[in-house]
């Protein structure tokens, strides 16, 4: 196994993101989703937290299981969201003694019925203080190209998010369908002193309406080319053709203009992301 720190130093990175199922059936899809995809040597794959810390158990249990029962590399998702600092420590400990080498240290979002989880950590980069001082683990932040939407305005945005990379190793990107405006981030960051690498977050459209409401939420812009480019399909599946395409000119571009490698949002589907491979011309395994 490896810490993502080292594996980004070695060369380009493509992983995967993966959220715990809550049923028996969606077990069984992301049971099949990652048979598919560890034939593409995923660099790592990294398991999300649920909203309000509301997966603790499950995160863990699949972040444990894909460690043991598989040759990927994985990354726990960790949230400030309902959490004491103990409770912190206890995870964190947990995560060391089972040979988990990467944590994902974020803010969180909100349980979805409003309410708000209390905890001891305000912000992410308290949350990454206690990661970081573990001392055994490779530690990734989140980034938001388009601006977190809670920011007071871009620059204290791109403040926050340099003060975080100072500390960690890497970040990941939220989604966005424009390489100019992950281009636009690193150079600011840059001008504020920071060049720690940031990769790319990719979410294919394969259901417009679904991605058009995710990316509100997320401040993501949906851009009126993609959208005119999907109105001018009708069935599913030219729906996802279209996603795919898309997607894949982005990976394209965001590799050519330097980009550290590329995390994907899977949804726990492997289809789009296996076509998104094959057309860039990575090895897709058998
Ligand atoms: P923070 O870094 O705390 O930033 C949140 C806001 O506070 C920003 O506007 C920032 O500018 C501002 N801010 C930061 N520090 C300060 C400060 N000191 N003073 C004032 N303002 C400050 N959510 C989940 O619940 N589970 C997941 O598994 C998950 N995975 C994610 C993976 C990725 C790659 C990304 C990009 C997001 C993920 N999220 C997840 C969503 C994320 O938790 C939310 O967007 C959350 O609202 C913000 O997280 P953050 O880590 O950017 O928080």
């Amino acid at each position: 196994m490896a810490r993502i720190s080292d594996l980004i130093a070695s060369g380009r990175t493509f992983s995967f993101e993966f959220f715990p199922p809550k049923t028996d059936v969606a077990q069984l899809t992301l049971g099949r989703t990652i048979s598919e995809l560890e034939a593409l040597a995923p660099s790592f794959v990294s398991i999300t937290y649920g909203a309000g810390g509301s997966t603790r158990q499950r995160t863990q249990q699949l972040v444990q299981w894909i460690r043991q029962e598989t040759e990927i590399n994985p990354m726990a998702h960790l949230t400030c969201q309902g959490h004491t600092k103990a409770e912190i420590a206890d995870i964190l400990r947990t995560y060391a003694e089972s040979d988990v080498e990467n944590i994902l240290a974020l803010g969180g979002d909100a349980p979805a019925d409003g309410s708000s989880a209390a905890s001891d950590y305000a912000y992410a980069s308290e949350l990454l203080d206690d990661v970081v001082a573990a001392g055994r683990f490779s530690v990734g932040v989140a980034a938001h190209p388009e601006v977190h939407p809670r920011s007071a305005d871009r620059a204290s945005d791109r403040r926050h998010l340099a003060a975080k990379l100072r500390r960690a190793d890497f970040a990941i990107t939220q989604f966005f369908f424009e390489a100019r405006v992950y281009l636009e981030m690193v150079e600011e960051l840059r001008a504020l002193g920071v060049d720690k690498p940031i990769l790319p977050g990719i979410m294919p459209v394969t259901n417009k309406s679904q991605i058009v409401r995710m990316a509100e939420l997320s401040g993501a812009a949906f851009p009126s080319w993609l959208a005119d480019r999907l109105d001018r399909v009708e069935s599913a599946d030219d729906v996802r053709r279209v996603g795919v395409e898309a997607a894949t000119e982005l990976c394209a571009e965001l590799l050519a203009q330097g980009a550290p490698g590329l995390h994907f949002y899977t949804l726990n589907r492997s289809t789009a992301t296996r076509e998104i491979y094959a057309n860039l011309g990575l090895p897709v395994g058998n």
